[in-house]
């Protein structure tokens, strides 16, 4: 059926984990063989007691039917182990898929997807699943053998009441049946929903500060009152529909009892059946009451794991867009600088943000991009570690077309610093090593020196060990930015990329990390974008940005004598 059709994702899943499906539906069945079997017991002490037992023999019945309960409360204790163990397992592997799969998607998915919503796929819909995935097979199997061995006893005591007694069965299965759309829709609903709240209190928690200084307190209160509204009238539709279909069920078996002990009780007076057919009938009728109501809610777990994993499989199946193409040399191991556009351009869907870029630079030299805000100076530089992909044109690093580079190779030779400098609530020197290896520390003092910080940092306490964010210091915009210019440098980057990273020091810090650079020589290609021409005055190559075309492109000399643009621009400031 097509809503179960998301679960078929699962399969790999529960290959991996065939003995215990196998050992735990053996012991599945053992346990409710015997459950079902019980009121045989029973039915067999009270003929005898009719017929008049010694204590002997009553004491031997008790004792097997404590030992059996015992037995069975034991197996199932393993079941618990063996299925939800698994559960357990499936579901530390799904979510480490789910968030390895994440990682890999490009930029322009991250752009299109809310946190809180890909935060709630990873917990909310990856343990809805796990739960199905263990108690779903857990009882619906055990139902199954439940259901089929008593049917089985019952018949063989007596057709006519088996017959009658399963008289509401097709109401049930019509019931459970017409409810199955609603209760999948109510799922979907609620999980999107719960989503959407998790989104709502990302989203507030990060922008609090903005939140606080447009006083919007009380609008966010009220807006997140709303959604959380929503959330709860799903849920309560959801209750009210199970706690309909549930108590129609059990209305529906309350009418079999009185047929039972109506007709039954005649035969018993007729001596048509023994008393002790009689009571076992009745304890039999009541043990599958619960398998059969609860058969609805294992349909209803698995709807829901459907609703979950359906949310996961969309995610699943985005593919990364940006992957080492089938160009990809690997004999490309390491990067020189050297970097040319060739008529690149670059749209977001339908919209162009880059026209025909063409422009060259050799290893070692200092490109500077300078244009108005929006005039596509990020997106040009997010092109160069292929964070998107050009619309058509070619980029070339050392004459490889960009793509023929493997993505390791690529990344790694780039440092790529943005103007919202990304730090985690770890250490500042875990934050400046982030993702390299086996550092010195003296590197990690000359990278912080060159980006000017270290006269920053001797003054914290902890130094390089000061914890950054919600357990430590904050860091002013400024050292948020230097500290991740030297996260770049640590890297040895063939490319150093300064997206606006200097928007938030003094002109003077600024001109100082600037001299810095320089005096590392042609170590590496740097490209800078900047708002103020005192900071890229001294560049090999300047290009003029405007509306996603370059509208100048020369030395600062050469702009100048140009009297265009770049002239002017620089008379203002
Ligand atoms: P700049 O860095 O010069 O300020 P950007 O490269 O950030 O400019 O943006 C260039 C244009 O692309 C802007 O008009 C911006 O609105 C648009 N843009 C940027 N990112 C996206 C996106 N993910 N989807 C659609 N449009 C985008």
């Amino acid at each position: 059926m097509s809503i179960f059709k998301p679960l078929y994702r699962l399969k790999k899943y529960l290959l991996n984990y065939k003995r215990n499906l196998i050992i735990g539906l053996l012991l599945i069945i053992v346990a409710n063989v015997l459950y079902a079997a019980l009121p045989k017991i029973l039915q067999l002490t009270i003929d005898q007691i009719e017929k008049g037992i010694d204590v002997q023999h009553l004491i031997f019945y008790a004792s097997l039917l404590v030992g059996l309960t015992t037995l069975y409360s034991a197996i199932r204790f393993l079941i618990r182990i063996i299925i939800i163990g698994m559960a357990r397992k499936i579901e530390y592997q799904l979510r480490n898929d789910y968030f390895q799969h994440l990682q890999r998607l490009s930029l322009r998915f991250f752009v299109k997807h809310r946190t809180g919503d890909l935060m709630a796929r990873a917990t909310n819909d990856v343990r809805s699943i796990a739960v199905t995935v263990g108690r779903g097979f857990m009882f619906f199997f055990s139902n199954i053998i439940i259901f089929v061995v008593i049917i089985f006893l019952m018949i063989k005591t007596n057709v006519k009441l088996t017959l009658l007694s399963l008289l509401p069965f097709p109401f049930v299965i019509l019931l459970v049946y017409k409810s199955m759309k609603f209760f999948f829709k109510t799922f979907e609903n609620i999980q999107t929903q719960f989503a959407e709240i998790t989104s709502k209190a990302q989203e507030n928690i990060s922008g609090v500060r903005v939140i606080k200084a447009y006083v919007q307190e009380e609008n966010e209160i009220e807006n997140f009152k709303n959604l959380n509204r929503r959330y709860l009238r799903e849920n309560l539709k959801l209750a009210k529909g199970r706690g309909l279909i549930w108590s129609s069920m059990e209305m529906l078996f309350g009418l079999t009892f009185i047929v039972l002990l109506w007709v039954g009780g005649a035969a018993v007076i007729r001596d048509q059946i023994s008393i002790g057919d009689f009571v076992a009938f009745t304890v039999w009728l009541g043990m599958l009451t619960w398998p059969i109501i609860s058969f609805g809610w294992i349909i209803n777990l698995v709807q829901r794991a459907s609703a979950s994993m359906k949310r996961i499989n969309q995610i699943m199946d985005e593919i990364p867009e940006i992957l080492d193409t089938d160009i990809c040399d690997t004999s490309i191991n390491e990067i020189h600088g050297e970097i040319e556009f060739r008529n690149v351009s670059f749209a977001y869907d339908d919209k162009p943000v880059l026209n025909n870029i063409t422009f060259h630079i050799k290893p070692g030299k200092t490109l500077a991009i300078i244009g108005p805000t929006g005039s596509g100076k990020t997106t040009l530089v997010n092109l160069i570690p292929r964070l998107i992909d050009p619309t058509t044109g070619n980029i070339f690093i050392d004459g490889h077309d960009i793509r023929s580079i493997p993505l390791q190779v690529l990344r790694k030779n780039i440092g790529l610093v943005p103007q919202e400098s990304f730090l985690f609530s770890e250490t500042i020197e875990e934050n400046i090593t982030f993702g390299k290896e086996n550092t010195d520390p003296k590197e990690i003092e000359q990278a912080a020196q060159i980006s000017t910080i270290l006269d920053d940092l001797i003054k914290f306490p902890d130094k390089f060990q000061t914890l950054i964010g919600e357990r430590g210091v904050n860091l002013s915009g400024g050292q948020k930015q230097r500290t991740a210019i030297s996260r770049a440098l640590l890297r040895q980057p063939r490319i150093l990329i300064l997206d606006d990273a200097l928007s938030s020091v003094d002109t003077y810090t600024e001109e100082n990390i600037l001299t810095n650079l320089r005096q590392l020589g042609e170590l590496q290609t740097k490209i800078i974008i900047s708002h103020r021409i005192s900071s890229i005055k001294h560049a090999d190559l300047i290009l003029v940005l405007k509306n996603g075309r370059v509208i100048e492109q020369g030395t600062h000399e050469q702009l100048i004598k140009k009297d265009g643009f770049y002239a002017e621009l620089y008379k203002q400031q």
